[in-house]
């Protein structure tokens, strides 16, 4: 089935976000269920899963989420600035999409983040950078022990992302892209 759609892998983070996206849906269109049946890629898929949805109940436990919709919402989420989306490379939005979420075409705001929405970020595998981000309102307004076992969370949750990132490369190269 591969054979009959062929597929450039746009390497880098270096294309606009569109291509970047078209290219994601691409190998996602063609390789998404055999990437999700892979017994390697599922576990490492799976971690990473659980990983963010730690990350998320202990930034929801902490009031952070509250704080940054509240900010989205009311404040602009001015952290969440267009150009961010010029970070992720093909590989990040094809796990987005593995995970069930759909990529914009646009940006709902054009001064904002391609990827962020009316009440925030629209999905699940972020950047690093976004994951790492705490800002001065989040560190005034939250507590401190909060705010250091969800860093604790965010760590495991960029390792895991990472090793996910790897074996998805490994598993399309040894498809020849
Ligand atoms: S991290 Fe700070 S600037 Fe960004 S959305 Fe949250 S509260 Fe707002
Ligand atoms: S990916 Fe999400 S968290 Fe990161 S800058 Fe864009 S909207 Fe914000």
């Amino acid at each position: 089935m591969t054979d009959q759609y062929p597929v450039k892998l746009l390497i880098g983070t270096d294309y606009p976000i569109i291509e970047k996206i078209r290219c994601a849906e691409r190998l996602f269109h063609i390789y998404g269920m055999e990437l999700l049946s892979d017994k390697e890629f599922q576990s490492l898929f799976n971690t990473y899963r659980k990983a963010i949805q730690r990350s998320w109940l202990q930034a929801e436990m902490i009031g952070l989420v509250a704080e940054c919709t509240d900010c989205a919402i009311n404040d602009g989420g001015s952290c969440c600035g267009k150009g961010i989306e010029d970070r992720f490379d093909v590989i990040l939005l094809l796990i987005n999409l593995l995970m069930g979420c759909s990529l914009p075409k646009s940006p709902w705001d054009e001064t904002g983040c391609w990827f962020l929405g009316e009440r925030g970020c629209m999905i699940p595998a972020r950047h690093v950078i976004c994951v790492n981000y705490i800002c001065k309102r989040l560190y005034s307004s939250l507590e401190k022990n909060g705010l250091r076992l969800l860093q604790g969370k965010v760590v495991s949750e960029t390792n895991a992302g990472f090793a996910c990132e790897e074996s998805i490369k490994k598993w399309l190269r040894n498809k020849g892209l």
